[in-house]
């Protein structure tokens, strides 16, 4: 295989495992998206779930707070008409209580009744008084009603009643003289524990509150009942006052002024009354159960992603093992191939001069012939002997002698000019030049060169009268033979003879074949 084509698969199976890996990579980053989505979204679901149910229990005990506060309004118009009946001075008002004791037993909301003169004493009430001489100038809604002309009710911050000793919700009205000056209050107080009994019956968690609150943000009770609690004024936090502000009923999650905890609010204003019940349901407790779900999913859905990415890491490496003996398959294939080729190489290559070998001379040669006497074309070739080779190995040693025909190889090699040009080790000490399209003239130059470039060499040869090696060549052309008698052998021989004739003729020059030269006989070196 070819390293440019080795290197583009080995890219390729290589891209496998990359692909594999962010494969397991984006397969885990999916699983884990889905479930924080999920998770997500049924925490949503939950506060969404939290906010109704809140929503739903504000908008009840509204209503509830509603018929308590109006019918006790009613009661108070109902007992300020009698007493304008009767009227208003002192002398009638006291003669009251009976009444107020009558209508203070038919509803279960109200702690007691009472009627006050202009200097605050009590003057009627619906309870034995304690103390007897009560005077209340001093409470709010007192000074209040002293202070303003209007006949509306008037609800009051939670307080402790001075004549039951328990949490009330003061309700009262102005009683005028007939001239409109200021002539006493007629006033309601309702039970607190009357609220709370109600709103514990309402299930909504150990850490969740309902509040009465009085507008702006005073909370007239809680649920559950703290003391400390009561008369503190929620709108002192700037969210939950922009917050009631707002429309009749909304929702927000909120910092508790109160205790300091996260907590979903709802609140829904009371009709006709500036009151406002709020519920709030801690978020901790609103969302254990998506906590303890989302926990428990999220240890399965870690467990399995764990598992995915194990298998996945395992199954990659697998992966790249088996790549990386392809590769190294692939890689021996290749050496072998070349190892291949080198064989193939030296089984045409002849081990000491590197030339072309016999075997690989006689098949081109065949080869040459064949296609030169199909189409006419010429073909030559130079036989060359080394002179006195015998002595030379004599006198230097055969290593010499080798190395000696190693340096006339490369002489001929570098005579190697055209493509089809092939110099061989014909056998021994004897080379040969196979010249396609040349002529004998054309063998004849290319044979001096060789002659002429050996001598050259100055190789320093003691046996050779010249004092250096020398070479004989003899050539012979494919149109010299006869055309009976053209054959491979007759072309060899024909060489071979005209080498004879070198050598007879005094060694270090070149023959060219004539024709009907005879068959050749061995020249002594002596
Ligand atoms: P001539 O001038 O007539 O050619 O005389 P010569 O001594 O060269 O005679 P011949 O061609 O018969 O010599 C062949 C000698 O070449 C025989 C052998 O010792 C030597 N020879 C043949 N092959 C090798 C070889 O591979 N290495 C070495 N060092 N010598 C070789
Ligand atoms: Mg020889
Ligand atoms: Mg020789």
């Amino acid at each position: 295989m070819r390293p440019i084509l080795a290197k583009a698969g080995r890219v390729a199976r290589h891209s496998v495992a990359r692909r594999a890996r962010l494969f397991v990579i984006l397969i885990c980053i999916a699983i884990a998206a889905g479930h924080t989505w999920q998770s997500l979204s049924a925490r949503l679901a939950q506060v969404e779930n939290t906010r109704i149910y809140s929503g739903n229990i504000a908008k009840a005990l509204a209503r509830h707070a509603y018929d308590v506060f109006q019918a006790t309004h009613g009661s108070l118009i109902n007992i300020s008409d009698r007493i304008y009946e009767t009227g208003v001075d002192p002398a009638h008002t006291r003669g009251m209580s009976p009444l107020l004791r009558q209508l203070s037993k038919e509803m279960p909301q109200l702690d007691g009744l009472y009627i006050y003169d202009a200097a605050g004493n009590r003057m009627a009430s619906s309870s034995t008084p304690r103390p007897a001489d009560a005077n209340n100038a001093d409470r709010a809604y007192f000074i209040y009603h002293r202070d303003h002309e209007d006949g509306e009710p008037h609800i009051s911050a939670s307080l402790v009643s001075r004549s039951t000793g328990s949490w009330i919700i003061p309700m009262s009205r102005r009683l005028n003289h007939p001239d409109g000056s200021f002539a006493g209050v007629l006033l309601a107080t309702l039970r607190v524990d009357h609220f709370n009994a109600l709103y514990q019956t309402v299930d909504i968690g150990k850490n969740s509150s309902i509040l009465l609150v009085l507008r702006p943000g005073t909370v007239l009770t809680r649920q559950p009942f703290e003391a400390g609690y009561i008369g503190r004024d929620i709108t002192a936090d700037a969210s939950i006052r922009q917050l009631l502000g707002g429309p009749a009923s909304g929702h927000a999650e909120i910092l508790s002024p109160l205790d300091d905890t996260y907590r979903y609010l709802s609140y829904q204003s009371v009709q006709a009354f500036p009151l406002v019940v709020t519920v709030t349901i801690a978020r901790d407790e609103a969302l254990a159960d998506w906590r303890q779900q989302t926990i428990v999913y999220g240890a399965a859905v870690s467990l399995l992603l764990l598992i995915i990415a194990m298998f996945g890491w395992r199954l990659i490496g697998q992966i790249e093992l088996r790549l990386a003996a392809e590769d190294r398959a692939l890689q021996a294939m290749g050496e072998l191939r070349q190892a291949n080729k080198q064989l193939e190489l030296l089984a045409h290559q002849d081990g000491l001069t590197t030339l072309a070998n016999r075997r690989h001379l006689d098949m081109v040669l065949d080869a040459e012939f064949r296609r030169a006497t199909r189409s006419g074309a010429a073909l030559s070739l130079v036989m060359i002997d080394v002179d006195f080779f015998k002595q030379y190995n004599d006198l230097y040693g055969h290593q010499a002698g080798d190395e000696c025909l190693r340096r006339i190889a490369l002489v001929l090699k570098e005579r190697q000019r055209r493509p089809g040009d092939l110099a061989a080790r014909y056998g021994g000490e004897e080379m040969v030049m196979l010249l396609p399209e040349t002529d004998a003239e054309g063998a004849m130059v290319v044979a001096e060169k060789i002659r002429a470039g050996i001598q050259a060499l100055d190789l320093g040869h003691r046996g050779n009268p010249v004092g250096v090696v020398t070479v004989s060549a003899g050539v012979c052309a494919l149109d010299l033979l006869e055309g009976a008698s053209r054959s491979v052998e007759e072309l060899l021989g024909r060489a071979d003879a005209a080498l004879y004739e070198a050598k007879r003729g005094g060694r270090n020059q070149v023959r060219m074949a004539q024709a009907g030269m005879p068959a050749p006989a061995p020249v002594s070196a002596d």
